[in-house]
């Protein structure tokens, strides 16, 4: 099979944008990281679905987060994704565990929450980022996007995304879709649209049985999507020393001080890779005098 990507193209006549991706061995490289337990690979797999195809909706160089911040057990999830097809994220909790749901499979809504908010921040490299929110409407977190997408962008869009984990705990699949409806669309299209979306399989299965985002778009939607685009997927941390020793100037000389008298040094990990970066005690004197 071909690496992870994603697709953008429009389908019914060019009224719907669609975006669709099969991100596997990302979310398995983050889950290796991580150590995150199925019913958490499962909520954050779904978050960096949506990640990855809302990376694909800004240009290359922009970024943007999206924090789910449910009442459940996993706390917050993290993510964050740029143009480039590089995501990555985190979840509060990486070892939550729940019985399957009443239909089998993992329960994601019981590990995110019922209720809480969803908040995606964007930085388009203009002044100001951009910030939009939602709250949850199902902790599924497909639904709760098609909401945040309807509600706070006002594009009413569809958006289906899932993830299968194999018993020894790595991922089997990733994947997803975004549809977004277009201003002026006809209503027998949005009626076409609707009908062909309550009729799919779950996304995973999809993914599982090996179909390409494209064939993905096809069999969803029974006809041919024009493709606009092609993007891979990578998971990439952007974490360096030099990030963490301006994190750790930014804390002031006091606190710099306080950590070189109690603790004689520092280590500080990435939550997003769990890379440790270790600083010593001669380093940290060094980060006192730096200008603040
Ligand atoms: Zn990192």
């Amino acid at each position: 099979m071909k690496k992870d990507y994603l697709v953008r193209g429009m389908v019914y006549q060019d009224y719907v944008r669609v975006f669709a991706v099969q991100m596997t061995e990302t979310l398995e490289e983050i889950r290796k990281r991580l150590d995150t337990y199925p019913v958490v690979s499962a909520a954050l797999g779904r978050t960096l679905a949506v990640s990855a195809m809302m990376g694909a909706m800004v240009k290359g160089e922009d970024r943007l987060s999206i924090v789910v911040k449910g009442d459940g057990p996993i706390g917050k999830i993290l993510v964050d994704a740029n143009g480039k097809g590089e995501v990555r994220g985190y979840v509060s909790n990486p070892h939550v565990e729940f019985p399957l749901n009443e239909k089998g499979k993992l329960d994601v809504r019981a590990a995110v929450g019922k209720e809480g908010t969803i908040i995606v921040t964007k930085d388009l490299g203009l002044k100001d980022p951009y910030q939009g929110s939602s709250p949850i409407v199902s902790g599924e977190i497909g639904e709760d996007f098609a909401y945040y997408f309807t509600v706070s962008e006002q594009i009413p869009s569809a958006v289906g995304v899932g993830v299968l984990v194999n018993p020894d705990y790595s991922i089997k699949s990733c994947g997803g879709f975004i549809f977004q409806v277009m201003p002026d669309t006809p209503e027998e299209v949005i009626a076409a649209l609707e009908r062909d979306i309550s009729q799919i399989r779950p996304v995973s299965a999809m993914v599982n049985d090996g179909l390409t985002p494209e064939e993905m778009l096809k069999e969803i939607t029974g006809q041919e999507a024009k493709i606009l685009g092609e993007l891979p997927i990578v998971f990439k941390c952007h974490c360096s020393r030099q990030r963490v020793e301006s994190a750790l100037i930014s804390l002031g000389k006091e606190e710099l001080q306080a950590m070189i008298d109690e603790e004689n040094e520092a280590e500080i990990q990435c939550h997003f890779c769990n890379e440790k970066y270790h600083v010593s005690r001669e380093e940290l004197a060094k980060l006192i005098n730096v200008k603040h």
